[in-house]
């Protein structure tokens, strides 16, 4: 068993009284596709080996008190009058995740959950979606109910979007709770519809933390998205596009004139990026990770100049990454504003090329960068054993190659 959900069972009975019942979420970095997705647009994650555990029992006083080890505190909530109430707490997450699954339909009694997780807060691994997803499983479990990915997916989102206040996307709980071992998922955020694709074993995926922060519930991230819902309104008054995903540059040159500057480029990206995710596709169907890997650099460089969405430290890291012979590509993944870089190396060049990225990041920035080299791990629904679940839909659902 994985070891933060055993040390999480442990301390669970010990601080509760009682056995628990244990779920487990990934973290995820996204390889290609970056603020696509909330323009219904295609992205490109995997769900790698950081995981937060949700451990449950039940209790009688109809309250749900929810423990975190990663902050060692606990939360006492009454079930029957949960409203809408957010803390700007760590809490507002499980403690949104319960408000949508009961709105959802879902009869939950009184609960006492302990999560606990390894993934790096606020860094752009999704360590949100995770403890979003862990305690969904965790509830469901809990109540003896069983929603298909789709819907867990969108009761995680409205969690944070209407409960944390959070302007985050379907991607992020989508593939932590859907991803599958050795594979990277393009999902397609308006249909929901998803292809599994092969990551070829010689290689070896590498998050490296620039060490920076962002705050992705306030400030900039939520500019960008205004920026380009400014844009995606003009599409829509000037040609009735009602979607960004459906224009093509030509159009949205047609309108450049009647945007800002900001929106122009912000679109453009979001145009391009869905293209690239395309693109990456037909090289991973081909194993031509040389091809991948430029596609990356490119997209960083479209995030960096049309997106304005890096930062000195993170390209910097990307430079020096790119620098590197066992390299194929290298960009910033996440919302952006700091955050982790994603890197797609040889495997057995990635001890050297973590140590090469280290030393060099530290002696142009003074600072210690964490990487971790990671492999397609599963999601939560294949790691609470219900894989059954995942291929019917993966069977359902695999037409993304027909857009
Ligand atoms: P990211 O998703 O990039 O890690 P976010 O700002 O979206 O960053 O989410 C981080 C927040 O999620 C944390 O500040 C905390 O409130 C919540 N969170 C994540 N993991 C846990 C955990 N194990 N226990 C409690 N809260 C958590
Ligand atoms: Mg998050």
């Amino acid at each position: 068993m994985v070891r933060v959900l055993e040390d999480t069972l442990r301390s669970h009975a010990q601080r509760f009284g009682q056995e628990g019942r244990g779920y487990i979420a990934p973290a995820r970095v996204n390889l290609i596709g970056e603020h696509t997705d909330y323009t219904g647009g295609l992205v490109m994650p995997m769900a790698i080996g950081f995981q937060t555990a949700g451990v449950i029992s039940a209790r009688t006083d109809g309250r749900a008190v929810f423990y975190s080890a990663n902050f060692d505190e606990e939360v006492a909530i009454e079930i029957a009058s949960l409203g809408r109430q957010p803390r700007g707490h760590w809490s507002d997450y499980p403690a949104g995740v319960l408000w949508s699954l009961l709105l959802e339909g879902v009869a939950i009694e009184g609960f006492s959950m302990s999560l606990a997780g390894d993934v790096p807060l606020g860094a752009g691994l999704s360590s949100s979606a995770s403890v979003e997803v862990a305690t969904a499983m965790a509830l469901l479990g809990h109540a003896g109910a069983s929603l298909p990915l789709e819907r867990l997916a969108k009761g995680c989102r409205r969690a944070e979007n209407e409960y944390v206040g959070a302007k985050s996307g379907i991607m992020d709980p989508f593939v932590v709770a859907g991803a599958v071992k050795h594979r990277a998922m393009l999902l397609d955020c308006r249909s929901l519809q998803f292809d599994l694709l092969p990551l070829p074993e010689s290689i070896r995926v590498v998050v490296c933390n620039s060490m920076v922060k962002h705050a992705v519930a306030t400030g900039e991230y939520g500019d960008r998205r205004d920026e380009v819902e400014a844009g995606q309104a003009v599409l829509r008054d000037r040609l009735g596009i009602q979607l960004l995903r459906d224009s093509t540059l030509a159009n949205l040159e047609a309108c450049r004139e009647e945007m800002t500057t900001a929106s122009f480029a912000r679109c453009r990206h979001i145009l391009t990026e869905n293209a690239r995710v395309i693109a990456a596709r037909e090289a991973l169907l081909q194993a031509d990770m040389i091809r991948f890997g430029s596609l990356m650099v490119e997209a960083h460089a479209s995030m960096r100049d049309d997106f304005a969405a890096s930062c000195p430290e993170v390209d910097t890291l990307v430079e020096i990454a790119i620098d590197q012979t066992e390299c194929f590509g290298a960009r910033m993944t996440g919302g952006g504003f700091g955050g982790c870089t994603v890197n797609i190396v040889q495997a057995e060049n990635a001890e050297q090329f973590v140590s090469a990225l280290r030393r060099e990041y530290a002696t142009r920035t003074g600072i210690e960068a964490d990487c971790f080299v990671c492999e397609p791990s599963d999601g939560a629904f294949a790691l609470a054993g219900q894989e059954r679940a995942i291929n019917s839909l993966e069977h359902e659902n695999r037409s993304v190659g027909s857009i």
